[in-house]
This record gives structure tokens, sequence and C-alpha cells, in this order.
């Protein structure tokens, strides 16, 4: 029987060893960067094997390092996409002012520009921390999609606790409580007779939204991954799937990051073959700029 594959995309954010530190309060050199160096070539491998185009988001701020320009140029020349996700990974984008908030995302797509010779088309805000303000810049800067997003209540319950117990930045930025009460599917956030910017939220479990991305299945498993995915094509939702540079990075056991200590890197690779085996029978991957140009047509 030959099954009917719908559309579906796969984001990889990047962040990188320094980015993480700087959660929790740490200022260290972007290089080197064992998260974005070991991670990328294992996306790209992993991609090839399962026929994936995919889209990284990328901070501006790492295209100054020789050795990650090389990775990126590598990323794009195997036909992925590059997308901005701000020059230097502020968190708390929203508390910026106006001006800040241009900088950041006008210096991320000069950073872009120098690796693709395009502008970037996609944004994604650090930590889904976005307002309409920004959305606002995007969609007069001609951005097809903003993909900074999450509808569920646990990221504000995760990070309050990440503040009191592991020392992460006070939590005045990121997902909102009410949040969960948006939409799980992509839909237009603005539009005039120049175009249209479309929101590609990170999809979360049908009903229940709870994370299903790829940072959350590593710790609860494939069985966890299997409901949600079951969820989602039962609604027929348009899939969203995100990872993190940490999820496929080296072991790493700093006691400075907590949250990525823990599962060994084999297992971590079986279970996104698995995932991916899953997915791919079901879904074909494309990237998220194209992925928007489909749905808003
Ligand atoms: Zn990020």
């Amino acid at each position: 029987m030959v099954l009917k594959r719908t559309l579906a995309t796969i984001q990889v954010d990047l962040d990188g060893l320094w980015t993480n530190l700087s959660y929790y309060g740490h200022d260290v050199s972007i290089s080197p960067d064992i998260l974005f160096e070991t991670a990328v070539p294992r996306y790209l491998e992993l991609f090839r094997e399962f026929g994936i185009k995919a889209t990284f988001f990328v901070i501006g701020r790492d295209t100054a390092d020789p050795l990650k320009r090389e990775l990126l140029k590598r990323i794009y020349d195997e036909e992925h996409e590059l997308a901005n996700h701000t020059y230097s990974h502020p968190f708390g984008l929203r508390k910026c002012s106006l001006e800040q908030k241009k900088k950041e995302i006008l210096e991320g797509e000069k950073a872009l520009l120098m690796i693709t010779g395009r502008k970037p088309v996609g944004f994604k805000a650090p930590g889904y921390d976005i307002d309409t303000e920004v959305l606002q810049i995007l969609h007069g800067s001609g951005y097809r999609y903003d993909s900074s997003y999450i509808s569920t209540f646990v990221y504000p319950i995760i990070m309050r606790l990440n503040t009191w117990f592991k020392g992460g930045v006070l939590r005045t930025h990121g997902p909102r409580w009410h949040w969960f009460l948006k939409k799980n599917k992509p839909y237009v956030v603005a539009s005039n007779r120049r175009g249209k910017l479309l929101e590609i939220p990170c999809t979360v479990m049908p009903l229940l939204r709870i994370p299903i991305h790829a940072t959350f299945i590593v710790k609860l498993g494939f069985f966890y991954f299997k409901i949600a995915h079951s969820l989602v094509r039962l609604l027929k939702i348009p899939l969203n799937y995100e990872f993190h540079a940490a999820d496929l990075a080296d072991e790493i056991h700093d006691p400075r990051l907590g949250h990525l200590i823990g599962i060994p890197l084999e297992k971590r690779l079986q279970l996104f073959r698995r995932m991916l085996q899953e997915l791919t029978k079901h879904h074909t991957f494309v990237t998220s700029a194209e992925f928007a140009l489909r749905l808003r047509n």
C-alpha cells in the first residue's frame, strides 16, 4: 500500500555552547564550541540518510568563527535553509527597544548574507520570546515566516523552576502562560498587498499542549513521541518538528549545563533514527521557507 505523505518541516536551532552558558550567566568565547561543531555534521548525515531538507536557525555572531562558517556553508551546499536566529541571541528580545530589535534582526541577516549571498526569509526569536513589534519588523522587511511561538503552558513552569533551582536567567521573557490557547498549526500573522507573514509555531502535543520536540523526546522516550505523532496525524496538523544543536552533540559533562547532561550519544542517535524513520513514512520534509510558500498558496 502506498501511503500519502503530508508536508512537514524540521527546524534545528543552532544554539552552541556559549549560547547555552549565557542562559546561566556565563560569558564565554564563541569557539571552541563542542555543541555546534559535533552536532552539525551528525544532523547533515542523518538528513542525508532520510532524504530530509531542513532549516537551521543561525545566530549571526557565530559566523565570525572560520570553522562554524565552514559548517554553515556545508549546510547550505546540501540544500538546507539557513534562517535568522538574531545576531547575539539576547534572552529577552521582547524587552529590547525597537532599535535593538531591528539591529538584532538586521545584523543576523547580514551575517547570513555573507554565507549564502541571500537574505533569509525565516526568523526565530531566542527562547520563544516574540511580540507583535518583532513580527511587524519581519513583515516590513519581507520575511515569509516566523517560528517563535510555542503554544504550551509547560515552558513557563520549567523556566521558573530553572530560575529557582539552577540559576537560569530570571524568567522575564519566553513563552507566556496564555500562549497555550494559541493555534498549534501555521497561520497568517500579518498581511498586506506586499505579502503575508506566516507563523509556523513549534508543534506541541495536540489537545494536551505539552512540548514534543526532540529535547523532550530524549527525556520521555519513543512511546511518548509515538502518541504525539499519532495525534498530529489524526488531527492533520502540518508538523513543524524542532531539534536543538545539543540534542545531537557529543556528551558534555559541564555542571554549569544541568539540563544537557545525561543521555549517551549512541542512545540519542538510535532514538532519532527511529523517530525519523517513523516521520518520513508519513511526511515529506521540506525547508520551512518552502513549507511557508506552499501553505500560503
Ligand atoms: Zn536559540
